[in-house]
Formats: C-alpha cells, sequence, structure tokens
C-alpha cells in the first residue's frame, strides 16, 4: 500500500553517496555486472541510528528501499533505480565471547573478514566460500559450506538477531528476535531470505573450536564424467558428516571434473575415505594435504575469484541421485556451453547424520533438508552481446533437468522461476507471509521476490 508522503523531518546520517559524488560509480555496483541500476541515494550506515533515519527517511518521503550488505545478489535485489540504497557494509565488529561460545558479528561482514576474526580466537562458523559474500545475506537465506555435514547451515548456528523493522506508518525501530522472543520473525529469519522483514545489524552466532581439517582435491578428463559423477553421488552422502564436498563439471571447452572437500580430521583418514573416488575412472591430479582451518578456506575461496564478471545462474537441489539420463543431459548442455566459463557445481548437503538433514524441514524457514545435494547451474560472460546466449543456456539447462531435481535456493535466486515461493520456500510459504503481515504488513521491504503481503503474490514495481 502507498502511503502519502509527509513533510519531510528525518535527514540521512551515515556516509551519503549521490548522483555526481565522486564515488557514486562504485558504490552503485553490484557483484554482478549484469546488474546496472542508479539509485536515487546510497547510504552506508555506521551504527544502527544511521539504518533506523534511512529507513524513515525513505518512508516520511515515499522513496524505495533497498537493503543490501555485500551486494552478492545473483539477480542484485539489493539495488534499485531512483530508490535509497540502505547498505550496512560499514558496520563490520565481531566479538567473540570464547568461553560461552558464541560471537557477535555486525552484519556489514563479508564472510572472509568473519572466519579470520574468529580464527584469531580459535573458533568457526559454518559458512560458504566465496571471502566477499556478506554474512547478512548468506545468513538469512541458509547458508551454506564446507562445514555444513557436520555444524549445519549457518542460520542453524544463528541464535539472535537485531533487526531494524517498519513502525507505525513512517516509523523504524530496533527489535530482537531469538527463540524466545519475536520467535516467529526468528523463525523467518533462518531460510527466509533477506530484504523481506528488515535491515538485519547484529547476528549472534553459535561457534565452534577449529584448529587443523584435511582437504582434497581430485582432477579428472571429461572422458569420466559417466563414471566420475554417479560415484560422486553415491560416495558424498555415505561418508562421515565430517566431510563435506563438492564437485564441478567444467565446459566441454576446458574438459575437467574436479571435486573437492573438506574433513573435520587427518590427512590418512581422508585418504581413505577418498579411496572409492580415486578408483574412478582415471584421477590426473590428486592433492590431500592438513592445513590450518583459515588456510582451507583460502583454498575453497579461491575457485570463486578471478571468474567473469557478468553471470546468470540457477539453483536446484538434488533429494535422489541424478539418473544417466541426467547425467547424460550435463555432457549434452555442457559440450554446447556458450563459452568455456559455464559450469555445473555441486555440493553434498545430506546423508549419513548430517546436521542439515537432521533439522526438519519446517523448524527453520529453509524447507530443503532432506536434500542430498545442492546443485548450481552457472553460465559467466565479459561482452553485453553474449548475454542472450548465456541467459538463454541456463534456462534451457534448468528445465532440462527439472525431471530430476526440485526446487531452487533461495540464495541462489532466479527471476526466471514462475513459481519461486514454493521453489525456494516449499511448504514454508504460507507461515512466511504470516510474518510478513506481522512485522512489515505495508510492505516496506520489498522487491520482485520479496515475501508478499496478505494474499498479493505477483508483484510489479515500476523500478526494481
Ligand atoms: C561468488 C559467490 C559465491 C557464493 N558462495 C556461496 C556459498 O558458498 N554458500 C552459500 O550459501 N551461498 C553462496 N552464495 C550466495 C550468497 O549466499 C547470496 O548471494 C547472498 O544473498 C549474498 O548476500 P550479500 O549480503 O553478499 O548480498 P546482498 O546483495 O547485499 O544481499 C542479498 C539479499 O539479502 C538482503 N540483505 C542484505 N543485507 C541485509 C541485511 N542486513 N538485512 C536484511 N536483508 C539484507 C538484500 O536486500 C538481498 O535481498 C554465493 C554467491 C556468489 C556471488
Amino acid at each position: 500500500m502507498a502511503l502519502k508522503p509527509i513533510k519531510a523531518g528525518t535527514r540521512l546520517t551515515g556516509r551519503v553517496v549521490v548522483p555526481g559524488s565522486p564515488s557514486y560509480r562504485a558504490a552503485r555496483m553490484e557483484y554482478n555486472r549484469r546488474i546496472s541500476k542508479f539509485p536515487r541515494v546510497i547510504v552506508f550506515c555506521r551504527r544502527t541510528q544511521d539504518v533506523i533515519n534511512a529507513v524513515k527517511w525513505a518512508r516520511e518521503r515515499g522513496v524505495r528501499l533497498r537493503v543490501r550488505s555485500g551486494r552478492h545478489s545473483y539477480e542484485g535485489f539489493s539495488t534499485i533505480n531512483g530508490g535509497i540504497v540502505i547498505d550496512v557494509s560499514a558496520m563490520n565488529k565481531v566479538k567473540v565471547d570464547r568461553k560461552n561460545r558464541v560471537a557477535h558479528v555486525q552484519t556489514g561482514n563479508p564472510l572472509a573478514r568473519v572466519y579470520r576474526k574468529l580464527w584469531d580466537k580459535g573458533v568457526a562458523l559454518p559458512a560458504g566460500t566465496a571471502p566477499d559474500v556478506g554474512v547478512a545475506g548468506l545468513t538469512l537465506g541458509g547458508g551454506i559450506g564446507l562445514l555444513s555435514r557436520k555444524y549445519g547451515l549457518t542460520c542453524d548456528n544463528l541464535k539472535q538477531v537485531k533487526m531494524v523493522v517498519a513502525s507505525g506508518r513512517y516509523g523504524a525501530k530496533t527489535i530482537i528476535a531469538n527463540k524466545k522472543k519475536n520467535s516467529d520473525l526468528f523463525w523467518a529469519s533462518r531460510g527466509g531470505g533477506g530484504g523481506s522483514f528488515g535491515i538485519a545489524t547484529r547476528y549472534t552466532f553459535r561457534v565452534r573450536p577449529i584448529r587443523t581439517v584435511s582437504i582434497y582435491s581430485i582432477t579428472w578428463k571429461w572422458r569420466d564424467l559417466e563414471k566420475v559423477f554417479p560415484a560422486w553421488q553415491r560416495w558424498a552422502p555415505s561418508v562421515t558428516n565430517r566431510l563435506t564436498s563438492t564437485i564441478e563439471v567444467a565446459a566441454k571447452q576446458v574438459g575437467t571434473i574436479v571435486s573437492t572437500g573438506q574433513l573435520l580430521g587427518g590427512a590418512e583418514e581422508l585418504r581413505r575415505l577418498i579411496r572409492p573416488l580415486l578408483q574412478v575412472g582415471t584421477p590426473v591430479k590428486v592433492m590431500v594435504r592438513t592445513v590450518p582451518f583459515i588456510e582451507a578456506t583460502q583454498f575453497f575461496a579461491a575457485g570463486d575469484l578471478n571468474l567473469e564478471p557478468k553471470f546468470k545462474i540457477t539453483g536446484a537441489f538434488g533429494y535422489k541421485s541424478l539418473p544417466p539420463e541426467g547425467v547424460r543431459m550435463i555432457r549434452d548442455f555442457l559440450s554446447k556451453a556458450p563459452n568455456k566459463h559455464a559450469t555445473v557445481w555441486c555440493q553434498s548437503l545430506g546423508g549419513a547424520g548430517s546436521a542439515v538433514s537432521r533439522v526438519s524441514p519446517t523448524a527453520t524457514a529453509y524447507p530443503h533438508r532432506k536434500a542430498e545435494t545442492i546443485y548450481e547451474l552457472s553460465a559467466r560472460w565479459r561482452n553485453d552481446k553474449e548475454q542472450q546466449r548465456n541467459i538463454q543456456w541456463v534456462k534451457r539447462f534448468r528445465k532440462a533437468l527439472r525431471p530430476y531435481v526440485v526446487g531452487d535456493y533461495v540464495n541462489f535466486p532466479d527471476l526466471g522461476i514462475k513459481n519461486w515461493p514454493k521453489s525456494y520456500y516449499g511448504v514454508n510459504f504460507a507461515r512466511l507471509k504470516r510474518v510478513k503481515q506481522k512485522y512489515d504488513p505495508l510492505n516496506v521491504f520489498r522487491f520482485a521476490q520479496s515475501i508478499p503481503v496478505g494474499k498479493q503474490v505477483k508483484q510489479r514495481f515500476r523500478s526494481n
């Protein structure tokens, strides 16, 4: 519902960037350079009060707003044409209470900084791989990574969130959500996705002591695809939950299949555990070593560096192994990939005592608890003239794999998915709508795939 703007009162505080400011060009950029939007103002908040002021400022003037942290939204949901971007990236304190095994993490932190600050105190949080992904968006959507099978999703380790929500007709206020207080919002903040309810400013996480881990990488040539992919699918959910692994099939032009993984344990044990994989096809490169945990995070981060700047990605979950026809589909599509940067990447999530699947699909807003695997189909490019070809390829590939996979991960959003509420949230969508109605009935926090208010699902915006 659009409210009539009142005579403006609140002023923006924090670092304010507007078109014409020397830093506007850098400040408006999203990580995915396919997205190019021109906000009317970007405010870099330094304190919670700056966030409150920004929400009030926007509401008093009837200016649309977006919330931003690490800027990694695949579809650019953290920016907007003509509106205000409320950016929390300057709010990046981390405080570790080692005795009680908790960490207070401001939501502007990128993952590399969270890993480093926790490592300095000998603890870790299960989170994602890319160093500059924001802990804000990652946590609200779930948060998968190389500690998932042992310690769960990032959101499973969330104990409390501090959030700025809309209040009354034009206001904003801070609230706390945890198991006891605002427990419905706390439920929604664990898998309901970013940007729909308010602006998270601080998380309290459970953290785990950590020292060394063992990591592996095995490379095969493409000719082994039909042997290696099914073998990884059988093996990955069957091994100890202390081992989380991935497999990535590159485009035919590159011609490789690479599996990597991380074990909470020693190199000897890891060598033994990966034996079934080493016996398949002809591995051309094998690495196994024990490293300090912080080095392992850098090893996995390397895969997310130096990628082409523009991309289209879609995701899916594998509740069952891909049958031979599905593997053939991967071969077919990657044989005709638009360029050498296209890939299919999978990570193991479920199986043998996995902490992800031990949680019920309705205990948090993240519903895909019983999936064994997560898939990511991606195409990347540099020149705009390649864009349509790449996007169409991802779209066709998604469609072709549909018979064998389910839904999508809200942190891998795709505007091409028609029934996105079911894909991202499954049975939890109805409850998410009730939470939305309670905390943001005037739909202040909205974008193309935000949780809708009332019966409205399809939302049209003039500039999003
Ligand atoms: C290279 C790359 C690697 C990735 N690797 C992983 C991975 O290993 N594991 C994984 O699970 N995911 C991964 N992702 C996906 C990632 O989790 C999502 O893109 C996530 O939403 C990014 O959060 P952000 O804060 O960086 O992005 P933003 O674009 O800033 O925000 C993403 C969404 O959250 C909202 N949001 C941002 N800040 C806040 C806030 N403070 N309060 C409320 N809402 C907010 C935004 O409005 C937007 O809707 C990866 C993405 C990329 C591009």
